[in-house]
């Protein structure tokens, strides 16, 4: 009875803790504009399904893919166990699934440990590719500090998982041979059998009970430890990566989404049908995170910050300071700074969102970055939860040309090609004469 008090006790508050911090990165992924992209809602279920559950881009690289794919699978059969130790905590029972499932128990207990064996495998050598051999997209500038103790600190919390696991289930199957009547038999459990059994075979049967709390206990509150810690890591992409491959972009890559009210300037240019009375919008593309999309903001809470974009971006390979990562790095920041800060007021209908602190996007993202890019869309073509750097990049610079009158001055002379002959080159709109057939 104790027990199940004390149980109820630690979850609710941690769970209570936890949730105010996911309410916050609701609350900043609502300070976008809802304006979510069009288009089937099966394709957008295949993209989930394929992407964000088949992991499908991680095994664009076969190695770190398999190892990936070992934690991940590990991550969601553990579940399995997991359940178990909540509704035995929450019920004060000890292994209440294995009476229900029959043979099926020592199987999934099996399997599980298979897995976390090869997840175990796989974090040591992701801890070697980050500490020892650094890899070096992960030690870029925008990785410093905090980003990359976050990574190190869910490889350790998976490590500390797998060690409890395999203690746990050592411990009871030595218990199932001295006390049966109190841990009833469940079935061999093999590798903790050959492994963690052996090692605690000398110890009095306190001590081995003692073993088979703390580990449980210590199994749990890791778990419930990294359900109050995801939110503020990337490792909240676990559970965001599902809804933002469902909201990804369906279009091309390469197409890049014209602003409705100049495309109909320019139609009206070119003497083609536009529609005289559409109305200028306050401003061109965004200067902060309430004038992005609230799927841009979305994905920047998606991000692995793995750094594939990064490392295939044309711009940061050639020396320039643009890091399609740190864009998207840059986005979460400030949306979390916004809503932390609580430095933003919401219109009395609830329709718009205007930011007060008096900072925006560009005092993290500078012109240099936003100019270096290329609009190549290799970024977007390596990101394996399907996030969009190129997105933002775009927005941000729209409105610096087209609200600040900014740009490089090299790029003038095009502005005027294209004001003055409707092309980026200096020539007159005659040019395409050559393929008219006489
Ligand atoms: S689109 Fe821009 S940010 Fe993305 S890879 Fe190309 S140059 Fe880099
Ligand atoms: S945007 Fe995509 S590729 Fe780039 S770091 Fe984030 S998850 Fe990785």
């Amino acid at each position: 009875m104790i027990h199940s008090i004390v149980f109820i006790l630690i979850t609710t508050a941690i769970l209570r803790f936890s949730w105010k911090r996911y309410a916050q990165v609701y609350q900043a992924i609502k300070l976008g504009k809802p304006n979510w992209p069009e288009g089937s809602a099966l394709v957008r279920f295949k993209n989930m399904l394929l992407f964000a559950l088949g992991q499908r881009k991680m095994f664009t690289k076969p190695v770190s893919g398999i190892f990936h794919f070992f934690i991940y699978t590990a991550f969601l059969l553990t579940q399995v166990e997991f359940l178990e130790i909540f509704t035995d905590g929450l019920f004060g029972k000890h292994r209440l699934f294995a009476n229900k499932i029959g043979f099926l128990y020592p199987l999934a207990i099996n399997t599980i440990e298979i897995l976390s064996l090869l997840a175990l495998i796989a974090t040591a050598v992701f801890l070697i590719r980050r500490n020892i051999l650094k890899i070096s997209r992960f030690h870029k500038p925008e990785l410093k500090g905090w980003p990359f103790a976050d990574a190190n600190i869910i490889l350790l919390g998976e490590i500390i998982l797998v060690i409890s696991i395999f203690m746990m289930n050592g411990a009871d199957q030595y218990l199932q041979q001295l006390k049966p009547e109190s841990y009833h038999p469940t079935g061999s459990f093999f590798l903790s059998a050959s492994t963690t059994m052996p090692l605690i075979s000398g110890l009095s049967a306190d001590w081995i009970i003692f073993t088979e709390r703390f580990f449980w206990w210590t199994h749990y509150l890791v778990v419930l430890g990294f359900i109050a810690y995801l939110p503020y890591s990337k490792h909240l992409h676990i559970f965001l990566a599902f809804p933002s491959s469902y909201y990804a972009d369906l279009n091309p890559r390469g197409e890049i989404q014209n602003i409705p009210y100049i495309q109909n300037e320019v139609k009206g240019m070119l003497g083609l049908e536009n529609d005289p009375s559409m109305e200028a919008p306050n401003n061109f593309g965004a200067q902060d995170v309430n004038e992005l999309s609230q799927q841009i903001l979305l994905q920047a809470f998606s991000c692995t910050e793995c750094g594939r974009c990064t490392a295939v971006c044309p711009a940061n390979i050639t020396g320039k300071k643009l890091s399609p990562r740190k864009i998207v790095m840059d986005i979460r920041d400030r949306a979390e700074e916004v809503v932390q800060t609580k430095a933003f007021k919401k219109s009395e209908d609830g329709t718009t969102i205007e930011i007060t602190d008096g900072l925006s996007l560009f005092d993290k993202i500078s012109k240099e970055e936003l100019y270096a890019c290329t609009t190549c869309n290799a970024c977007v073509e390596a990101c394996p939860v399907l996030i969009n750097p190129l997105k933002p990049i775009l927005e941000l610079r729209r409105y610096d040309i087209l609200m600040n009158s900014g740009g490089p001055s090299e790029w003038l002379p095009m502005f005027n090609s294209l004001e003055n002959n409707q092309a980026v080159w200096a020539m007159s709109e005659n040019r395409t004469n050559w393929i008219k057939i006489e």
